[in-house]
């Protein structure tokens, strides 16, 4: 950034990790703040306004702009279909595995090596659901053995926990306290689990995506945009638990 109102912009303190572009639109007689999928914004500016009436108005617009940006937190893109045949790749914590169909068994998923062993039903199909309560039990079990030291960091009580479907979004802080996590999360890699369970623990003190919400979301998580950035470009590669039959 090197022109005088990019200057501007950077004193208004956004975080210095966004990346803040600065389009002149002849055309516009208004500011305009647009935030892309891949989480740059952009200012776009009307020909021929003085850098001075501009800062102000940007000023105002910072916790918009926060807003926007902490929005990409929602789960977004086209996701996978799977065929559940041997060598059809799953993610776990972020590491590959490919899938392998087992004889019926009482404990139908687990992982071996680089294979998910997933065990067919006695009538010999394999089971996309028994996939999803798999993923449901691990996270579980992630979950309690982290949130108390985020909760710590994040300076609120441990609260209630739950994993389930949560239709397009990673998390939620519920009505009643209780911080729930998409099944789906536990196929990323730890960091992004870790920034997905950061973002709810800090709505238990701080309701909404304001500027100071982020500046309590980067003390858990310090290269927030970073790990946003990259929550965003792998989260549509995430499987939500659709399924078709081999041919
Ligand atoms: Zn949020």
């Amino acid at each position: 950034m090197s022109s005088p109102l990019e200057q501007a912009i950077l004193d208004i303190g956004l975080p210095p990790e966004w990346h803040v572009a600065v389009e002149v639109r002849p055309r516009r007689s208004t500011l305009g703040i647009e935030v892309h999928p891949d989480g740059s914004v952009l200012i776009a500016v009307p020909e021929g306004v003085d850098t001075h009436e501009i800062v102000p108005i940007l000023r105002g617009q910072a916790d918009r702009i926060a807003r926007a940006v902490a929005g990409r937190i929602a789960i977004g893109g086209v996701h996978p279909v799977k065929e559940l045949v041997d060598g059809e790749h799953f993610s776990y914590l972020g590491r590959t595995y490919r899938l392998r169909l087992t004889e019926p068994a009482e404990q139908p998923v687990r992982l071996h090596g680089d294979w998910l062993e997933l065990a067919v039903e006695p009538n010999g199909r394999p089971r996309g659901t028994a996939l999803v309560a798999w993923y449901t039990a691990q996270g579980e079990a992630w979950i309690r053995d982290s949130v108390a030291s985020f909760a710590r960091g994040a300076g609120v009580p441990t609260p209630q926990t739950r994993v389930s479907d949560l239709g397009a979004r990673w998390g939620v802080r519920e009505r009643d306290g209780r911080i729930a996590v998409h099944w789906a999360t536990f196929q990323l890699a730890q960091p992004l689990i870790e920034l997905i369970l950061a973002h709810e623990l800090t709505h238990l003190r701080v309701g909404k995506h304001s500027s100071l919400f982020r500046q309590e979301l980067r003390k858990l998580v310090p290269e927030l945009s970073a790990r946003e950035r990259w929550l965003a470009d792998v989260g549509s590669e995430v499987w939500l638990g659709a399924t078709r039959q081999a041919a």
